[in-house]
């Protein structure tokens, strides 16, 4: 194939900058991955990526597009141990009123650590001939031609104390992250700096490891809690290699874990379901709790800027952060990585502005989703205008109806995974059986604790 440019450099070595640089390769001679951290061998979590060390799911649609990048890449993430689950059935879901009835599914999701899915990635991608990774280099800045109109490279540092040097490039894609300082660099030519939209939500992360036995969780391999109105409080309990659970414990508005033994578990209790609680009390933890603060959901619009220089694109969280707790990140980065190989397709002239009007639609889902969805508590700061009361109105029927209806749980599930749109949610026949499900809604289903028995499934 006729190559597109000589030399692309991605700013950022995460999963943004890893998925970016696997589709840069099919269309520039070489490709340079910087990253300001050394590179751990294996899996370890590192500086850069301090999220790495809390929960992470990668949606089954983020899957389907990284397996397509890396063909084989799911087989060798459960050879190195990590657990396939099947969204249907060993999942328990709490969603702050009840549990989601299990159903039958066809998809499966992974569950593994962080560092585990990213040390893989890096290591396909650097079976590429074209492609090669430089860490210990932090990005300092950009370099642009004499008129400012394009975006020729940055300027770097290798190690503490070097020289700065300019590394030359037909193209610069920036995925360093929520921290990105592209606005910036952005004004220093002369360009605006994009405006920002934020969603303030002050969640905090404790997270700790506990060894895994087969009975635990009477087999389930994945349990959420999610927060009620009046206690935002949630739990990913996550399965993953080594025979491992990942428990981080959250909070909104600034109610976080604590570190210290007593107070992660005492947090556990007051969790709105029983079952994280139960589940650790006794458990052996394998690990020191650690934190992670996250303030707000940050959408920079670099798709409404007028003018935008060429060479330069920005990529993943430096693009939009979601509220984690939805589990988007990753699976809207492999969503701009599709949108980045759609755009590359038919050149490079006025890639960035194509790019970002693709990638604006992918953000759109996820932020409606993520972002949209924290407005349903009083608290959360936000506009909200009548789409959004509506949508949060009815995904609280829906939800209900999801304790009882295999069909309204998998659907949801499948729009939850980006798997279908969320515009499946409002189909005529979905819509029917939302209303069904909340005019049926007996006592039974109003008492909280009933965990759906597998065979429900059947039902
Ligand atoms: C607590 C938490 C939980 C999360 N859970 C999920 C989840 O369940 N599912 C999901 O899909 N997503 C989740 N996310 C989001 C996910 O971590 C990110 O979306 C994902 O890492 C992609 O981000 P990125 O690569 O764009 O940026 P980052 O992951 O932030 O990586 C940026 C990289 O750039 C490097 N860098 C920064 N500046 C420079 C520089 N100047 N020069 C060189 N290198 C630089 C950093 O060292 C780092 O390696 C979670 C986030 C948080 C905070």
């Amino acid at each position: 194939m006729a190559r597109t440019g000589n030399h692309a450099v991605v700013i950022g070595a995460s999963m943004g900058g890893l998925l970016a640089a696997r589709v840069l390769a099919d269309f520039y001679e070489r490709v340079s991955v910087l990253e300001r951290d050394s590179l751990p061998v294996g899996a370890a979590a590192r500086k850069g990526v301090p999220q790495g060390r809390h929960a992470h799911a990668l949606l089954p649609k983020g899957a389907e597009i990284v397996e397509g990048l890396f063909p084989g890449i799911s087989r060798e993430l459960v050879e190195r141990g990590a657990v396939p689950i099947n969204m249907g059935q060993p999942i328990r879901w709490f969603d702050g009123e009840g549990y989601r009835c299990r159903f039958p599914s066809d998809i499966d999701a992974i569950g593994m650590s962080r560092p585990l899915l990213e040390d893989q990635v890096r290591a396909r991608l650097l079976t590429l001939p074209n492609v090669h990774a430089v860490d210990d280099c932090e990005v300092q800045g950009l370099a642009a031609s004499a008129d400012r109109g394009r975006v020729t490279g940055v300027r770097i540092r290798r190690g503490k104390g070097a020289e700065e040097e300019v590394l030359t490039a037909d193209l610069v894609v920036d995925a360093s992250g929520r921290g990105s300082q592209a606005p910036a660099w952005l004004q220093s030519l002369g360009y605006d700096a994009p405006t920002e939209d934020r969603i303030r939500v002050d969640i905090g992360y404790t997270t700790r490891l506990y060894r895994r036995r087969p009975d635990d969780l009477d087999g389930d391999l994945f349990l959420l809690v999610g927060p009620t109105r009046a206690v935002k409080r949630f739990s990913f309990f996550q399965s993953q290699e080594n025979d491992q659970w990942l428990v981080s414990l959250g909070g909104y508005l600034g109610d976080h874990a604590p570190s210290d033994d007593a107070g992660f578990l005492a947090f556990a209790r007051g969790l709105p379901a029983p079952d994280v609680y139960d589940a650790i009390k006794d458990a052996e933890p394998l690990s020191e709790p650690v934190t992670h603060k996250f303030p707000a959901n940050q959408r920079r619009r670099y798709d409404r800027l007028t003018r935008v220089p060429d060479g330069l694109v920005v990529f993943g969280d430096a693009l939009c952060s979601f509220n984690p707790t939805y589990g988007q990140g990753m699976t809207v980065a492999s969503l701009e990585a599709a949108a980045l190989q759609r755009c590359l397709s038919t050149g490079a002239q006025g890639l960035p502005r194509r790019f970002y009007k693709e990638a604006a639609k992918v953000i759109d889902v996820a932020w409606n989703i993520a972002a949209g969805g924290d407005l349903r508590f009083p608290e959360v700061e936000g506009p909200r205008p009548p789409m959004v009361k509506f949508f949060n109105w009815y995904m609280h029927k829906l939800q209900r109806a999801a304790h009882r209806d295999p069909v309204v749980a998998g659907v949801f599930v499948r729009a939850f995974a980006f798997i279908d749109p969320p515009t499946v949610l409002l189909g005529p026949g979905v819509m029917a059986r939302v209303l069904r499900g909340n005019l049926r809604r007996t006592a039974r289903d109003r008492t909280r604790y009933q965990v759906p028995m597998r065979s429900q499934a059947q039902a």
